[in-house]
Parts: C-alpha cells; sequence; structure tokens
C-alpha cells in the first residue's frame, strides 16, 4: 500500500505542536529532519512538496546517490556514524553532520572543510547508554572534544545529539533525554559558548514527544513518515 506521506507529516507536526504545547514550547523551535533512509527518491520528493525542508540519511553513499536527484533545495543531514576516511565526501554532501564523537574525527572534518572554504555544522553524538554497540562521545570526554572542536575554524559546534536504546514504552527514554538535557547545562556551566550547545537532537517516530518535552530542538522521524522500513 502507497504511504499517505502527506498525511503523515500533518500528524507528525500535530504531534510536534501538541508536544510542545504541553511543555510550553514555540513549535516554531523544533526542527523536523526527515530519516529518508531506505526511502525512494520519488517518495522523499513527495514528501519535500508536502514541505519538509531538512533531510537526514545514514551513509556517505545513500546520500551521494538522492542528493543528485533532491538536489541543495533541503538541508541534508548526515545521523550515521561516520568514518574518517568518508570525511572528504561528507564535506561535500552534508550541510550538517550530527554523528561528531571523537578528536580525529573533527580534525579529518576540519581538514577537507578548510580546503572548500565553508565552515560546516556539526553536533556531537552522545553515548549516554554507554552500549558499546553504540558510536557516540562518554558524557565525559564531551567537554574536551568541544573544546577542541571549538579552536577549529573550518567547523562549528551547533549542538548534542543522542540515540537511545529502543524501548516500548516511549516514557523509558525520558531519562536519557532529560540526561543529554542536563549535559549541556552542565557544558555552559563549565564555559562552552551557548551557541555551540543551541541544539539538541534527540527523539526518533516512537518518541519524539518526551524528546520535546525534555528540550529537544530536532527530531529525527523516519517511519512515522515514510512508513515502517522492509529492511528494519
Ligand atoms: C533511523 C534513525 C532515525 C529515525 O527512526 P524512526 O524510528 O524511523 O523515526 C533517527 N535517528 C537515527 C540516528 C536513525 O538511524
Amino acid at each position: 500500500m502507497d504511504t499517505d506521506v502527506q498525511a503523515n507529516l500533518s500528524s507528525v507536526l500535530a504531534r510536534i505542536g501538541q508536544a510542545a504545547g504541553r511543555s510550553r514550547r514555540d513549535p516554531a523551535a523544533i526542527r523536523l529532519v526527515a530519516v529518508t533512509k531506505t526511502v525512494s527518491e520519488d517518495v522523499i520528493l513527495e514528501a519535500v512538496q508536502a514541505g519538509v525542508d531538512c533531510i537526514a540519511e545514514n551513509y556517505v553513499q545513500d546520500a551521494r546517490k538522492k542528493k543528485e536527484r533532491i538536489g541543495s533545495r533541503v538541508q541534508w543531514h548526515l545521523i550515521g556514524h561516520l568514518q574518517k576516511n568518508k570525511a572528504k565526501q561528507a564535506i561535500g554532501l552534508f550541510d550538517v553532520i550530527e554523528t561528531v564523537d571523537d578528536e580525529f574525527l573533527a580534525v579529518a572534518l576540519e581538514r577537507f572543510s578548510g580546503e572548500t572554504g565553508k565552515v560546516l555544522d556539526v553536533l556531537v553524538q552522545v553515548n549516554l547508554s554507554r552500549e558499546s554497540s553504540k558510536s557516540g562521545a562518554p558524557p565525559e570526554n564531551v567537554l574536551p572534544l568541544m573544546e577542541r572542536i571549538c579552536g577549529l575554524r573550518s567547523l562549528r559546534c551547533v549542538g548534542l545529539m543522542t540515540l537511545p536504546p529502543y524501548f516500548e514504552d516511549a516514557e523509558r527514554t525520558r531519562p536519557y533525554f532529560s540526561a543529554l538535557r542536563k549535559l549541556r547545562d552542565e557544558l555552559v556551566e563549565k564555559g562552552i559558548p551557548g551557541p555551540c550547545l543551541r541544539e539538541l537532537s534527540m527523539g526518533m517516530s516512537s518518541d519524539f514527544d518526551v524528546a520535546i518535552e525534555e528540550g529537544a530542538t530536532i527530531v529525527r522521524v523516519g517511519t512515522a513518515l515514510f512508513g515502517a522500513r522492509k529492511t528494519a
């Protein structure tokens, strides 16, 4: 059956509005990023026509293929783990890299970003659950990593990202979302400039309402827009 992307987008935006209302936040301060892994270019274009203006992909090679068709009318985010040897390609494709989690990757990105003369927006991915299967910097590494990135000219740190373990009950992800917000507040207290910590990227289809209540400014939503992934 065809997925009605336009109808799904309306209900996602309604959920964002309701969650913002519950937490007395301005819904305009919450950015919806459409996660398009496994989604065809035709369907992505449908979403763009319906108003999606920000797209996230997990892999450099998938983004390259899709960007040929979709182009730069939308903002492109990388939300999958990035290997250093793909840094140069990633720089050419993405407007925002949400998954910087160590110094070596940051320095590789700095080098290639510098060569293009642009400044790349990055988020530091934090591994709050400490699952070894997950990428992301352990919380205690985030301060030195951010200090390092702040000293680089061609990267602009704009915030933190996290991917909690999956729970059937979305309420169980709440502690991870509030932990990311608390980490943000601690980093500000320790002297990281506020603008480097403006964004909190957290929440997916099953739990973005809870993430918004805990302060998310970017929600990454795939399934609720495009239906279940066949390869899940
Ligand atoms: C796939 C993915 C999402 C979106 O997940 P859904 O449950 O389909 O909304 C969000 N963030 C990351 C990092 C992902 O890999």
